[in-house]
């Protein structure tokens, strides 16, 4: 079971430029990447993003078009954010040369994503909470922006090294283990946060830190889909059980 570069989503969440889309579209066939996602955002096909693609307009053509995030992300066993900003609780983070070495690894098993923010605004912490991971590109701390376009180009360079420099054969997951969908995760941390409401352990007045925590060690650990349905399966008997006692009150 080979990787290939077409199995690398680049998601590009409510561009507002058109030039922008081109470039990265640009940016994405020099490293061998094609498979563009536009969630919301700018027309892909505009006159500036057809003269900014140079002659990678296929890409924009053929891109993905979602109305959000979750629908861009469906199937993917996984998803990294690229960042710019240091966030108050930390999404686990990776370098440049994690999160390629990560996304072609992963490749193997299924689609992986690289999710890419607005101009402006970057990212949100909600769009965050969908990925597993963060990867910053390190720049002088006092002006740490990128561009989109230039952000995606460091990172589809990346990964084209990695790819490169990957022998055949290497670290791929036994067989049975596929590892967890994107959708499977969120399912599972949905189902969690019912259960600890419901056994107060967690308090919905002040639920998102717990949850974005536990998040983080889950998503360390990579569950297989074996193990999440492990989970989900202890989560439904906790349900039972509660329901049986308040049954018998
Ligand atoms: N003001 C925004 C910047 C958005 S730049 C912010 O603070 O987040 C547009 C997108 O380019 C970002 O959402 C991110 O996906 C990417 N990007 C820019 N600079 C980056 C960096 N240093 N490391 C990783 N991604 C970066």
């Amino acid at each position: 079971m080979g990787m290939s570069l077409a199995d690398i989503r680049i998601v590009l969440v409510r561009t507002s430029h058109p030039g922008n889309i081109g470039a990265c579209a640009r940016a994405m066939k020099n490293m061998g990447l094609s498979r563009l996602s536009l969630v919301a955002g700018a027309d892909e096909c505009a006159p500036d993003a057809i003269a900014r693609a140079a002659g990678a307009d296929d890409l924009l053509v053929n891109a993905e078009k979602h109305t959000t995030l979750e629908s861009a992300l469906a199937g993917c066993v996984l998803v990294i954010g690229s960042s710019a900003r240091e966030r108050a609780i930390a999404w686990p983070a990776l370098d440049p040369a994690e999160a390629a070495k990560q996304l072609v690894t992963k490749a193997e098993e299924g689609a992986v994503a690289l999710v890419f923010g607005a101009e402006r605004t970057g990212l949100s912490n909600e769009e965050l909470d969908r990925c597993q991971f963060v990867v910053t590109i390190p720049a002088d701390p006092a002006f740490s922006s990128l561009n989109l376009a230039a952000a995606v180009q460091v990172l589809a360079y990346e990964v084209y090294r990695a790819a490169n420099a990957r022998s055949p054969g290497q670290a791929s997951a036994p067989p049975g283990a596929r590892l967890a969908t994107n959708t499977e995760l969120q399912n599972y941390y949905e189902h969690l946060e019912r259960v600890l409401v419901a056994i107060e352990f967690l308090d919905p007045d002040n639920p998102r830190k717990l949850m974005r925590r536990l998040t983080r060690l889950y998503n360390r650990a990579m569950p297989d889909a074996n193990e999440i349905n492990i989970l989900r399966g202890i989560l439904t008997e906790i349900e039972r059980q509660l329901q049986k006692r308040s049954d018998t009150a």
